[in-house]
Parts: structure tokens; C-alpha cells; sequence
């Protein structure tokens, strides 16, 4: 009995110990991320959505109430949202930001952009950007052309997702620049508004399509990597935040904060600073 309790008693010191660290650590961590969370970098995040509804169930989905606090999150936060267009005149010095600006971009161009992200995001003031794939327009739960020339009309920004969605860096050149110059012809006259925009399918780029993107009007590319948009940070290497369906039990925006406070580490450390105009 009495040796029990002396190895219970023996080993009591160490466990407190690493009891303490661990509480000491979690605090730590916690007022770093909300220190993290009220520190605004000088330049863009750029968010990356897919769709919005509550019929799909895949990563890339969120119901229209993780959608709605996601919003209500960055209205709260003070975010206000700006086009591409307007970050690429901002870096050359031609577009003043305002005090805490974003850009919310959705890929692909699924129907639940009109029904529910258009509606949900003028309610708060709201706009995005929408890289269409040309070849998807008007399948079914694809955005159709006048739902297009609807979005637009309310200000929304559209840009190119190509043609057909196959990663560029997989093609010759031929097809791969006509991937980039059919679908935003098909835009600007379809949807009667110069499309300057543009997202590479899976994030995939390298040297020849930057150089036919810059040589043919698109004023800016988005990749899927992670951080943020400054003057010096390549247009046509634009970094994003990815964000997914939020884990279950956790709060709808926990992943939005957690990526959002992540963009703003690879910022300070230099980590996003990649490919320089
Ligand atoms: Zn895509």
C-alpha cells in the first residue's frame, strides 16, 4: 500500500508539470492567434470559395448558414470587399484600398452562385469574383448566360477558368493558350463586359502561360497558394485562401479564421513572397 502510494506520489510532480506546460502552451498559442486574428498586413486576402448551398456534401461545399457566418464574420471584422481589377490598379498606384480590404472569389460557376451566394452577399454589402469555366456555362447546375449578365449586372467581377478545366501545365502551348484566349472572348461577348481575370485550373501555372496571360490583356492570375497580395506580389501569382466545408462541431468559422490568421504568417515570415512582379 505505502509503496503504491509512494510511486503514485513520485510520479504526481512530473504529470503537474506537463499539466502546466500544456495549459501554458494552449494560452500561449490562443493569444497569438487572437493577437494574429486583430493584426491587419498591409495588402489583399484573397478567399477562395467553390459553392454555396445545402445539397452537396463535399469538401468543397458550405450551407448557406456556415456562408452566412462566414460573412457576418468579415463584416464584423470590418472587411470590405474589391475586385481584381481594382487590386491591379491599386498596385500600380491607380485604386486607393479601403481600410480592411478582401477579395471573396468563387471557382468554377455553379448555379447556387445567383440563388444563393448573389443574394446573400449584396445583403451585407458585398461582392465577389467568379472564374467561370466557359465550356460548363448553362449545364445543368452550371451558371447559364443569363444568369451571368445578372451577376454582373449587380457587380459582380467575372473572370476566366478557362475553357474546359484541364490544368495548363499538362498542355502544349497551342492548346493551353487557347484555353486562356477562347474563354475570354466567349465572356467579354457573351456577357458583354472585358473579362481581365483569371484562375488557374488546380492552381497549376508556369513560365509560358504567365507570359501569354501578360501579353494578352488578363491584368491578374490566381493561384491556390497560400498568404498575401501586396504592390510587389506578381499579379499572375496571386495567393488565396482556401477555404472548405468547416469540420463538424467546430464553429462554421473557425477554418476561416485559422486560414485566414495562416495567410497572414506566411506574410509576416516572407513565406508568400514567391515570384516578384
Ligand atoms: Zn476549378
Amino acid at each position: 500500500m505505502s509503496t503504491e502510494r509512494g510511486t503514485v506520489e513520485r510520479l504526481w510532480g512530473p504529470v503537474k508539470l506537463v499539466i502546466k506546460t500544456a495549459a501554458v502552451l494552449i494560452f500561449l498559442t490562443a493569444a497569438a492567434f487572437l493577437a494574429l486574428e486583430q493584426y491587419t498586413p498591409e495588402g489583399v486576402p484573397i478567399l477562395e470559395y467553390h459553392k454555396v448551398n445545402n445539397r452537396d456534401t463535399d469538401e468543397w461545399t458550405l450551407t448557406t448558414d456556415d456562408f452566412a457566418a462566414h460573412l457576418a464574420y468579415l463584416s464584423e471584422q470590418g472587411y470590405s470587399t474589391i475586385s481584381t481589377e481594382q487590386f491591379a490598379r491599386y498596385q500600380i498606384g491607380a485604386f486607393k484600398l479601403p481600410p480592411k480590404p478582401i477579395i471573396v472569389t468563387f471557382d468554377d460557376g455553379y448555379d447556387d452562385m445567383l440563388d444563393n451566394m448573389m443574394p446573400m452577399m449584396e445583403a451585407v454589402g458585398m461582392r465577389s469574383t467568379v472564374y467561370m469555366v466557359t465550356n460548363y456555362i448553362g449545364r445543368p447546375h452550371y451558371l447559364d448566360w443569363s444568369d451571368l449578365n445578372r451577376l454582373r449586372r449587380r457587380g459582380f467581377e467575372l473572370g476566366s477558368h478557362t475553357a474546359n478545366h484541364i490544368p495548363l501545365t499538362e498542355m502544349d502551348n497551342l492548346p493551353a493558350f487557347d484555353e486562356a484566349k477562347y474563354s475570354r472572348i466567349i465572356l467579354w461577348w457573351y456577357a458583354h463586359k472585358r473579362v481581365t481575370a483569371f484562375s488557374y485550373p488546380e492552381g497549376k501555372y508556369d513560365d509560358r502561360i504567365v507570359t501569354y496571360l501578360k501579353e494578352n490583356d488578363y491584368l491578374t492570375a490566381v493561384t491556390g497558394e497560400p498568404g498575401y497580395n501586396t504592390t510587389t506580389t506578381s499579379p499572375y501569382h496571386l495567393r488565396r485562401v482556401n477555404i472548405t466545408r468547416p469540420v463538424k462541431y467546430l464553429p462554421s468559422t473557425a477554418g476561416l479564421r485559422i486560414r485566414l490568421a495562416r495567410a497572414k504568417l506566411y506574410h509576416i515570415f516572407g513565406w508568400d513572397i514567391g515570384e516578384e512582379r
